[in-house]
């Protein structure tokens, strides 16, 4: 949700005349957009900021804005802590960025500008796609669940559902534009509805998805066990567009650990839901994420989290050594689990699960998968002479490069020859390769870099391109950042 609602203010930005700043030199703006959930997120903030202090004092001009979860929870203690800072902006009113910035210049004086909840849904907001082959779309924001160790409620606010014809309408548009796979966003994806009256409308969205012409893959994170239902189930099984791939956050194994988290499901209805989904679909592949160490967490229940891990047989996951985020409820449990215990289960689980990812990759051997060729994905592929993509569950495999020119977007097909736990190579030669729109647009894109008139020049930190999902898993645990 983050990185795409940095997408949003670069389009913002853009659409205000800013234009992205090149390696060399000082940006005329810098903006943080902040994410609460991570560890340390303030200490990295104020270090960054520090850090620019003096470039901001030898570049006559230059504004720094900071965005955000991190800025919705700390407001004036931003600038009071860091006096440079030009504008800090709320998770509610991104919009309003381009409009501060200039209020700021023309006042000469920090502008602090949190709203206690939405006005505009973000997804309305003009947008800078990373990608010209995969889009991110959000469907909803804000959750409704009070998870005890998560700052996500306090900090993006309730769930609001977007109108399902509002989505489609962004999909469709997407797809024009050479866009052939869409992840739906939503901190707790498949509770879509709920703000809408409908209990099936995620589902139903799912299949509305799948009629679009040109979408050859749709994807979605992060889904809630809770409302995990049965029609979703069904959507994903009998839509050939949506993918078998679920990301699904387990957080613990334990029925004790889980009430104290304020997770409303248990361990069994966890491995219910798993194992309709692999009668349903028995290539799914599932990744998680889990949380060790909660405040209180004893070995039984770190064993009930590694019987769930054995049972469940994730492709990957996410895990987490219980870290305190100020705000949150589990950070005043007492019974705050030890380091050193915390660690070594840690190490435990890990190791656990890499045997795991490393045998149901090995099962990949043999199989000939469809790759939808990424950008950025392989960082040795110069050096191996290979290229990198997905497969339709989100396997990373990296192939060997065919002698007809393949651009980021097209797809190929290639036998897999070799596993490994993170991800699949396909040493021997491409079987097929099939242009797609995707690839032309990504080819449009590489002749044409967006040509704006030269205003102020933006220095947005990296975002990455939305292939690779889980794409960063929350350092809390958290179910959808
Ligand atoms: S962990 Fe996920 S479901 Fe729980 S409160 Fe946070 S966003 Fe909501």
């Amino acid at each position: 949700m983050n990185v795409h609602d940095s997408e949003r203010l670069s389009g913002l930005l853009e659409d205000a005349g800013y234009v992205k700043a090149g390696q060399d030199g000082d940006p005329d703006l810098v903006v943080f957009n902040t994410c609460a959930v991570r560890e340390n997120a303030d200490n990295k903030l104020y270090g960054n900021l520090g850090q620019l202090a003096p470039v901001k004092s030898r570049h006559k001009g230059m504004q720094i804005a900071v965005g955000g979860c991190l800025a919705q929870k700390d407001r004036d203690t931003i600038v009071q802590k860091a006096p440079w800072v030009d504008v800090v902006f709320g998770t509610h009113n991104i919009g309003h960025l381009p409009a501060l910035l200039e209020r700021a210049a023309v006042e000469k004086k920090a502008q602090v500008e949190i709203l206690e909840s939405l006005e505009t849904f973000p997804s309305t907001l003009p947008t800078r796609r990373e990608s010209a082959y995969a889009a991110w779309v959000a469907i909803s924001v804000g959750c409704n669940n009070t998870c005890t160790f998560c700052i996500v409620p306090a900090l993006r606010g309730k769930e609001e559902d977007r109108r399902p014809g509002d989505v489609l309408a962004e999909i469709e548009a997407l797809v024009d534009e050479g866009v052939i796979e869409v992840t739906l966003l939503g901190q707790n994806v498949n509770a879509y509805g709920s703000d809408l009256g409908d209990r099936e409308a995620f589902s139903k969205l799912l299949r509305a998805a799948g009629q679009i012409e040109g979408l050859e893959r749709i994807r979605f994170t992060s889904p809630h066990p809770r409302d995990f239902t049965d029609d979703v189930i069904a959507a994903m099984a009998e839509t050939p567009t949506v993918m078998h791939q679920l990301h699904m956050p387990l957080q613990s194994g334990s029925d004790r650990i889980l009430k104290a988290m304020r997770r409303s499901y248990r361990q069994e209805r966890f491995l219910g839901i798993i194992r309709k989904v692999r009668e349903a679909m028995p290539d799914a592949a599932i990744s998680t994420d889990i949380i060790v160490g909660f405040p209180g967490e004893t070995e039984e229940d770190f064993e009930e989290t590694m019987h769930v891990v054995r049972e469940a047989r994730f492709t990957n996951a996410f895990t987490f050594q219980y870290s305190k985020r100020p705000g949150t409820p589990a950070a005043e449990m007492e019974e705050q689990v030890p380091k050193a215990v915390v660690q070594a289960r840690y190490d435990r689980l890990i190791a656990l699960q890499e045997e795991i990812s490393w045998e149901e990759n090995k099962k990949q051997v043999g199989r000939t998968l469809e790759i939808l060729v990424a950008e950025g994905e392989g960082k040795k592929d110069d050096k191996t002479d290979r290229l990198s993509g997905r497969a339709p569950d989100n396997r990373l495999v990296h192939f060997t490069k065919p002698a007809e020119p393949v651009r980021p977007g097209d797809m190929v097909t290639v036998e897999i020859t070799y596993a490994a736990p993170h991800h699949l190579l396909a040493e021997g030669p491409v079987l097929s390769v099939r242009r797609t729109r995707a690839g032309d647009a990504w080819e449009k894109r590489q002749a044409k870099p967006a040509a704006k008139p030269a205003g102020v020049m933006l220095g947005l930190p990296g975002i990455g391109a939305p292939a690779s999902l889980p794409l960063a898993a929350p350092a809390g645990g958290c179910c959808g950042d």
